[in-house]
């Protein structure tokens, strides 16, 4: 099947023919031809399918006709991130070239007056998370009833983040009749609840899992010991060894994200961090480092691990094996995107054995065993120490004995699994519950009520602008 197959209008397909796309994506093939026949669509896709032009191009179709008003929007996309946001938009942008559309984008983090302005100029599509967009209608900046076509993207997403309560009211303050478009890569019972409320007969299309089913990405498991000293000592090995263009290392807290930056900077590795304690500027600050390549090295929490569609990453590493299966397959799709290759590596020890298992199982893939490069660091007994020098020993509190030697290959450093865990590990957050929010383990970075990680944002971000 071809794009002029879909029922898309000839400047559609001249931009996607700009856009250097020769054939649709399967989901773009599944949902366009109904998206365009005013259907409700339940789509379970992740992001790497193509799913954002699978609504974004019958959208700008549709949004064609007709004109808006202020404070109106005519038509209204939920992101669950302001990446996802800021991305979503940038399709817009490009996608809706040849059209005169205008868009406005409301995440948090950025000045609430210039996009109450965008909106009072009138705009045909609107780009939110839920958070901002709940605190504008509150204040009386928007009315929804305009608004005929909703998109909720990642709605498993907005579901870990503990969103489905404001979108529930969201799609309450919206006219019934509308078109609905539910996008999600799993459907726990909550969004399933969610979709039998608020959609109207629709059209179901599954695609397959990108990374479960993307052969460019090679998989490996490295063993190693619950050492955190053996971990880095492996991970620098893993990263001196292998050819990395540029490289995101996945951890499963912000403190173990920013100690691991710190330790490979102390390295002499050009590294940086992104987790959801960060600002919004220094976010944006830290991944145009890496976008440029002033930095290759990402270090990041799980809020980088949807959505991150970043050219020509070569190599990903899970410093931390995932807790639960899913994420290992967001993480690894950063890498091996666009018919890319590369190569996703996972430290494991072995109490990671049973969430190993997991991931297995969900991709259907047995992930190849390779041996580490030297010797693991052997555990003995804690030594006593000369006291340091005054000046530099450090304070009562922090002060440790030196566990674990380190490799003979590297310089001993202090080793992190000594500090207690801030979440034991039996804490572990199960999927599918009401509000995976409430039990996941309090540093585990899914973003939160700051509603996550953010990407670069756009010009057009402070205003509505035409596409
Ligand atoms: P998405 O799943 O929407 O995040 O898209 C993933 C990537 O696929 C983006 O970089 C898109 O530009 C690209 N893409 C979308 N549709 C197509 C297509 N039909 N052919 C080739 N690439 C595409």
């Amino acid at each position: 099947m071809s794009f002029a197959d879909l029922g898309l209008s000839d400047e559609l397909l001249r931009t996607v023919t700009d856009a250097g796309y020769t054939d649709p994506t399967p989901i773009q093939a599944s949902a366009i031809p109904s998206v365009l026949m005013m259907r409700d669509i339940i789509g379970i896709a992740q992001t790497g399918t193509g799913k954002t032009a699978s609504f974004v191009l019958p959208m700008i179709d549709i949004l064609a006709q007709g004109r808006s008003r202020a404070r109106m929007p005519r038509s209204l996309i939920l992101e669950p991130t302001r990446e996802l946001a800021a991305q979503v938009a940038e399709n817009f942008e490009k996608y809706g070239a040849n059209h005169k559309l205008s868009m406005a984008l409301l995440i948090g983090g950025v000045s609430m007056g210039d996009q109450i302005k965008a909106l009072e100029k009138g705009v045909d599509v609107l780009i939110a998370t839920p958070g901002r967009l709940m605190d504008l209608f509150g204040r009386g900046n928007i009315l929804l009833t305009g608004c005929s076509l909703l998109v909720i993207d990642e709605a498993d997403r907005m579901l870990d983040m503990g969103f489905i309560p404001a979108i529930e009211e969201i799609c309450t303050k919206l006219p019934t009749a509308r078109q609905t478009l539910l996008f999600s890569a799993t459907m726990p019972p909550p969004i399933k609840k969610l979709a039998d409320r608020f959609l109207s007969n629709p059209k179901m299309i599954e695609v397959a899992r990108p990374a479960s089913a993307n052969v460019n990405i090679k998989q490996l498991i490295v063993p190693v010991s619950a050492s955190a000293v053996d971990k880095r000592v492996r991970l620098r090995e893993l990263l001196r060894r292998e050819e990395v263009t540029n490289a995101i290392i996945f951890c499963n807290r912000k403190t173990t994200v920013r100690e691991l930056n710190k330790s490979l900077r102390q390295h002499g590795f050009k590294s940086g961090e992104i987790h959801g304690d960060m600002e919004q500027a220094q976010r944006i600050a830290e991944l145009d480092l890496f976008k440029a390549g002033t930095v290759n090295i990402l270090v990041a929490s799980d809020v980088a691990a949807r959505g991150l569609d970043i050219k020509g990453v070569s190599h990903v590493f899970n410093f931390d094996a995932p807790w639960h299966p899913d994420d290992y397959v967001h993480r690894i799709g950063r890498t091996g995107r666009a018919g890319a290759t590369g190569t996703a590596y996972t430290l494991v020890t072995p109490a990671d054995a049973e969430n190993i298992a997991e991931i297995e199982k969900l991709t259907g893939h047995k992930i190849e065993r390779v041996e580490a490069v030297s010797t693991p660091a052997v555990p003995r007994a804690p030594v006593e120490e000369a006291p340091a020098p005054r000046r530099e020993r450090p304070a009562r509190a922090e002060y440790r004995p030196r566990a674990e030697a380190a490799s003979p290959v590297e310089a001993p450093e202090r080793d992190e699994a000594s500090i207690p865990a801030e979440q034991p590990r039996a804490a572990r957050p199960e999927r599918g519950g009401r509000d995976r929010n409430q039990d996941r383990p309090r540093d585990q970075d899914q973003g939160g009520a700051d509603e996550g990680w953010n990407g670069p944002v756009p010009d057009f971000l402070h205003v509505a602008f035409t596409v």
